[in-house]
C-alpha cells in the first residue's frame, strides 16, 4: 500500500515540476493574465501545487474545493467512489487497508478511537503555530473547544461547527384552529383541549373522526414529553450542574402517565412507533395530521407542497406550550459539531493539511464554505453574499443542492446560519424568528469524550439500558403496561443493568469537559 502511494507521489512530483516551472515564468512576465490555475497569493499555503487525498462519504461536489485550491495551491482529491452508499463500511475498509488518506472527514467519536491507536495526528500540537484562525476561534469559544477535546486532552478532529440557535419547533394546523375558534395552546392543559377538539370536532370537515391530533416522526414523542420539564437523552441539569438522563426521573413518569392517557383517547398517532419517517407526508398529505414537533426548514415545505391539494392548508409554527412549571422553552438544540477533518499520521503533508484546515476558518474560507464561489453560486448584494436565483430555484433539497456543489460539506469550518436562512420557506423563517426573538431555544449540550475503558462499559451496559427503556416506553404508551405500577421495578432494572455506573461515567466526562472549558 505504502509503495503504491510512493509511486503515485513520484509521478505527481514530476507533474509538479512542470507546474512550478510555468509558475516561475509567469512571475517574470507580468503581462500574463491570471488563469483559474493561478494561486491567489494572499492565501497561498504552498509554492508547489499539492493534492491531498481526501476521504469523504456522502454527496460530494468538487467546485468549492477547486476554488480553495486556486486560492491556497492545496487541492483535494476525494478517494471515495461516488457510488459508495455504506459510509461505515467504506471507513472500516479504508482503516483495514492501512492506507489512510491525508484528510479524513468522519465522525469525531470514531476518529478519536483510531487516534488513540496512532492513526491520526494530535492537531492541538500544531494549532498554535500553524493555524491562527482556528486558534482564535477556539480561544473565543471555550465551550466548543471543550466539546472537541478528547478525554486525553488532545484534539484529533475539528468539525464543521454548527450555527444558528434553532433546531425543531412546534407546528399546528392554524386553519383548523381558526375553523374551531381556538387559539394555539400555550400550556399543557390547553394542549390537551386543542388536541381533544381536533379529535372530536371534525376540523377537516369530512364527517368522520379520522383526525390524528398529534404525531411525530421517528418514534419520538419529545414534543410532549419535554413539556414535563425534561430533555431527551443525557443532558446537563442546570440546577445541579450534572448530567442526568431524561428517562430516569420522576418527571418522566408523570409525562408518560399523561401521554398514555392521551394515547388512549386517540389524541396521539396510534401508529406512533411504526409509522416511520414519512409521517408528515402521510398525515399532512391526507389532511388528517394536526400538530407536530419537527425541524423548521423541512416542516415548512408542506404549505407550498399542499396548497393546491388541501384548501386553506396552513401548517404554522407556534410558540412551545409552556411546560408544567410555566416555562416556555424549546427542548431541541443543535449539536456543537459532529464531523470534520482529521489528518493522517502517515501523511507526508501534515503541516500543509493543517494550514489548509485553517484556511477554512479564514474570511474567504468561511464564505466559500457557506456560499460557494462568487459569480457561480452567489453574488455580493450591498456587501453581503446572496445566493443566485438560479441556484435557489434548484429542485433539490437544500442539503443536496449544497453538497453537490461542495458547499457546507463536513470540513473543518463554521456553518453560517444566514446561508441556511436564504433557503428557508416563509413559514420556516417566521418560525425561526419567533423562537430566536423570544429566546425559546436551548443551548447545545456539551459533547463528551470517553476513554476506551469507559467506552467499553457504555457500549455494553448502555445498550442494554437503552433497549429496555425504549421497550418499556412503548408498552406504557400503547397501554400494555401501567407506568405507575411498573415504576419502582423500572428504576431497579435500569440500576441492575448499570445505570448508576453509566451516569458516573458521563459525569466524570463532564468534569473533564468543564476543566478544559475553564482553562
Ligand atoms: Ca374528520
Amino acid at each position: 500500500m505504502k509503495l503504491t502511494k510512493k509511486i503515485i507521489s513520484a509521478a505527481l512530483a514530476a507533474t509538479l515540476m512542470v507546474v512550478s516551472f510555468s509558475g516561475c515564468s509567469e512571475k517574470e512576465n507580468t503581462n500574463v493574465e491570471r488563469t483559474n490555475d493561478t494561486p491567489d497569493l494572499a492565501y497561498k499555503i504552498s509554492d508547489k501545487k499539492i493534492t491531498l487525498d481526501l476521504f469523504y462519504t456522502g454527496t460530494y461536489g468538487s467546485a468549492v474545493d477547486d476554488e480553495a485550491g486556486r486560492l491556497t495551491n492545496i487541492y483535494v482529491k476525494n478517494v471515495v467512489p461516488a457510488s459508495t452508499t455504506d459510509a461505515t463500511n467504506a471507513y472500516n475498509v479504508m482503516l483495514a487497508s492501512g492506507n489512510i488518506p491525508d484528510l479524513v472527514s468522519y465522525s469525531i467519536t470514531d476518529i478519536e478511537k483510531e487516534a488513540f491507536e496512532g492513526a491520526f495526528v494530535a492537531l492541538d500540537e500544531y494549532i498554535d503555530e500553524l493555524a491562527p484562525n482556528i486558534k482564535k476561534f477556539l480561544d473565543e469559544n471555550p465551550d466548543k473547544k471543550a466539546s472537541i477535546t478528547s478525554y486525553d486532552g488532545h484534539i484529533y478532529s475539528i468539525p464543521l461547527f454548527e450555527a444558528g440557535e434553532t433546531a425543531a419547533g412546534y407546528y399546528i394546523r392554524q386553519d383548523w384552529l381558526d375553523k374551531l375558534g381556538l387559539k394555539a395552546p400555550t400550556t399543557v392543559d390547553e394542549l390537551y383541549t386543542v388536541l381533544k377538539a381536533f379529535k372530536e370536532q371534525d376540523p377537516n370537515g369530512n364527517g368522520i373522526q379520522d383526525e390524528i391530533p398529534f404525531f411525530q416522526r421517528s418514534m419520538n414523542l419529545m414534543g410532549i414529553i419535554s413539556r414535563f420539564d425534561l430533555k431527551d437523552g443525557f443532558y446537563v441539569d442546570e440546577s445541579s450542574d450534572s448530567i442526568v438522563h431524561g428517562k430516569y426521573s420522576e418527571k418522566y413518569k408523570m409525562a408518560i402517565e399523561t401521554i398514555s392517557k392521551w394515547y388512549k383517547e386517540g389524541l396521539i398517532d396510534p401508529d406512533i412507533f411504526t409509522r416511520g419517517s414519512n409521517a408528515r407526508e402521510e398525515l399532512l398529505g391526507n389532511d388528517i395530521g394536526g400538530m407536530t414537533h419537527d425541524w423548521f426548514a423541512s416542516t415548512s415545505r408542506y404549505n407550498e407542497q399542499l396548497k393546491d391539494k388541501i384548501e386553506g392548508f396552513n401548517f404554522a409554527p407556534v410558540a412551545p406550550p409552556a411546560d408544567i412549571n410555566g416555562k416556555v422553552w424549546e427542548s431541541s438544540a443543535r449539536m456543537v459539531g459532529v464531523r470534520g477533518y482529521a489528518v493522517s499520521a502517515d501523511s507526508e503533508y501534515i503541516e500543509e493539511a493543517i494550514k489548509y484546515m485553517d484556511f477554512w476558518f479564514s474570511e474567504p474560507g468561511l464564505i466559500l464554505q457557506s456560499y460557494g464561489v462568487e459569480g457561480k453560486h452567489f453574488n455580493y448584494v450591498d456587501g453581503a453574499p446572496v445566493f443566485t436565483d438560479e441556484y435557489l430555484s434548484s429542485t433539490k433539497s437544500m442539503n443536496e443542492a449544497w453538497a453537490s456543489e461542495g458547499i457546507t460539506l463536513y470540513r473543518s469550518s463554521v456553518q453560517n446560519f444566514d446561508a441556511e436562512r436564504q433557503w428557508m420557506a416563509p413559514a420556516a423563517l417566521e418560525g425561526a424568528k419567533l423562537y430566536i426573538d423570544n429566546g425559546y431555544c436551548s443551548k447545545p449540550q456539551p459533547q463528551l469524550s470517553f476513554s476506551p475503558d469507559e467506552k467499553k462499559v457504555l457500549s455494553t451496559k448502555w445498550t442494554a439500558v437503552d433497549t429496555y427503556m425504549k421497550e418499556m416506553e412503548q408498552k406504557w404508551i400503547l397501554g400494555k403496561n401501567d407506568v405507575v405500577a411498573d415504576w419502582n421495578e423500572y428504576i431497579e432494572t435500569c440500576k441492575s443493568f448499570g445505570m448508576e455506573e453509566i451516569l458516573k461515567i458521563y459525569n466524570d466526562a463532564y468534569t473533564r469537559y468543564k476543566e478544559v472549558k475553564s482553562k
